[in-house]
């Protein structure tokens, strides 16, 4: 579904992701204070515009309450980010994403209604931090703090073994969702079904219970 999307601070961030919604077939209002990356971003963008979300008269004009989420890509200006951040809500736009810089501005962000706050740094450094640790870890989806969604390439010491054989779920707590053969995927696999080398398995666990899982087939 086509939706229309608000993006505040056109850095690197706010730009990528303006990019990342057009391609995606979503509309994008793209604001930055600065002329340069209004410019550099209005061939792409729905609309872009050159304007400072700082002030409640401005955001009025730029219709703020219409857009059903606004993301405030601010990184650096604290203060601009926060003001931003709670004009948008005053305008009762149903859903804000804030970037915080570090946890501080994050709970000030979360105290004045910001719905989601992201840290993309410190994710990034988590995600890249379990990429490098892990030989066969191929990417993950953090579901909660503690349970994640991982995609591992099936160690060597599964080869030509059944999942009944194996019994992931009892020795290690997580499960086995999908196993990937090339563009092959067999979700809710069964338990007879056997990991072959260079199959993908998307296991579903908390960290410690994939980490476990990994550690002992290394
Ligand atoms: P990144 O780390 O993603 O590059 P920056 O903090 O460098 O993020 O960029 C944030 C952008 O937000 C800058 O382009 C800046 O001009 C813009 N910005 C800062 N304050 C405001 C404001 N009050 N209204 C609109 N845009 C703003």
């Amino acid at each position: 579904m086509r939706k229309q999307f608000m993006v505040i601070g056109l850095g690197r961030f706010g730009t990528s992701l303006t990019r990342t919604l057009i391609a995606n077939g979503h509309e994008v209002l793209a604001v930055d204070k600065n002329e340069q990356p209004v410019q550099e971003i209005a061939n792409i963008a729905t609309a872009a515009l050159q304007a400072d979300c700082t002030d409640e008269a401005v955001l009025r004009e730029l219709g703020a309450s219409n857009f059903s989420h606004a993301i405030v890509a601010i990184g650096d200006d604290l203060q601009a980010s926060i003001l931003t951040t709670l004009l948008l809500k005053e305008f009762k736009v149903p859903k804000v994403t804030a970037k915080a810089r570090n946890e501080m501005h994050g709970s000030v962000l979360s105290k004045i209604g910001a719905d989601q706050i992201i840290y993309p740094e410190r994710d990034m450094g988590i995600r890249l931090g379990n990429q490098l640790s892990s030989d066969n870890l191929i990417d993950y989806i953090e579901l909660s703090p503690d349970y994640n969604l991982a995609e591992i390439k099936a160690p060597a010491a599964m080869n030509g073994r059944s999942l009944k054989e194996l019994n992931i779920r009892a020795k290690y707590g997580c499960t086995i969702m999908a196993i990937k053969k090339g563009d092959q995927i067999n979700v809710s696999p069964k338990a007879e079904d056997a990991i072959y080398t260079g199959d993908v398995l998307l296991l579903i666990g908390s960290n410690d219970e994939i980490r476990h899982l990994e550690n002992d087939y290394e």
